[in-house]
């Protein structure tokens, strides 16, 4: 697959043990950029960083912790003397009806999927600025675009982050910091595997595209917005989802 220039650059991705993040971490790396992974997994994340070589770097991280967050982002600059991109790809789905989700339930999720990218982005802000800007990409969901049963805390975290998201593009477009939202539909990771969707055509009537999609495909276009050839686009909100959030096939409104 074609690769973005993402030379000279150093991004941080949250949550990129594993799934989405270390296929983004394998993109940011074949376009000649350096990564730090952070993770609250560390073996894994270790791992996946070992495997990307020299541009690579792991450190735990919880995202839902500030001085976690002000740790990560000094190593990202002690190891590469700047920072110019954020991915907040961390993290986690419950997958039960609203009516039987826990307060607990609900509260951790949106701890982990909004609070953490809110921390993230402001930790990171004076550390772009410094650099005269940078590209922070939010990931959201398809789930962040419409409404998807079972997904209380999941889809309500996720619309906040798309919001959260153009309010970061407009409140920092004067430092030259890009702000955008990208929106998975089904994506092949850890985090669907229990689901049990094979991956192929036809196995997936919910995308029009018919299959569901592959982390690499959504990593694409992570890479895309680090780069400077997205230099014009901040405040987007970028569906990846094989056309799920398009609107209904024929198919699927008449059964047949
Ligand atoms: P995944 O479970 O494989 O990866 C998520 C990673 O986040 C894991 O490595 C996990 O350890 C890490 N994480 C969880 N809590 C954390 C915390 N507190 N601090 C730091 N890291 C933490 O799932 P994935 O599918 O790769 O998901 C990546 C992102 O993409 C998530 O934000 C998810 O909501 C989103 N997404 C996924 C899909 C999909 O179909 N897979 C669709 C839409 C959006």
């Amino acid at each position: 697959m074609a690769v973005v220039d993402l030379g000279g650059k150093a991004v941080v991705i949250t949550g990129g043990a594993r799934g989405l993040g270390a296929a983004t971490a394998r993109s940011v790396v074949d376009g000649g950029g350096r990564v730090l992974i952070t993770d609250v997994l560390e073996a894994e994340g270790a791992e996946t960083a070992a495997e990307l070589g020299d541009a690579a770097r792991f450190l735990r991280h919880d995202v839902t912790s500030e001085g976690d967050w002000e740790a990560v982002l000094a190593h990202a600059v002690s190891e590469f003397g700047r920072i110019d991109g954020l991915v907040n790809n961390a993290g986690i789905s419950t997958g039960q009806f609203l009516e039987h989700e826990s307060v607990e339930d609900f509260r951790r999720v949106i701890d982990i999927n909004l609070v953490g990218v809110f921390i993230g982005i402001r930790t990171a802000i004076p550390l772009m600025r410094a650099n005269g800007g940078g590209s922070i990409v939010n990931i959201s969901s398809a789930a962040g675009l419409t409404g998807l049963a079972l997904t209380a805390g999941y889809g309500a975290s996720k619309w906040g982050v798309r919001g959260l998201s153009k309010i970061g593009a407009v409140e920092l477009a004067e430092d030259r910091i890009r702000v955008n939202s990208v929106h998975p539909g089904m994506t092949l990771t850890p985090m669907t595997a229990p689901i049990g969707i094979a991956a192929g055509e036809g196995n997936y009537p919910g995308a029009p595209l018919g299959r569901v999609g592959l982390p690499e495909e959504i990593a694409a276009a992570v890479a895309f917005l680090l780069s400077d050839a997205a230099g014009y686009m901040t405040g987007a909100e970028l569906a990846v989802d094989g056309g799920w959030t398009a609107g209904l096939t024929v198919k699927y409104l008449t059964g047949r």
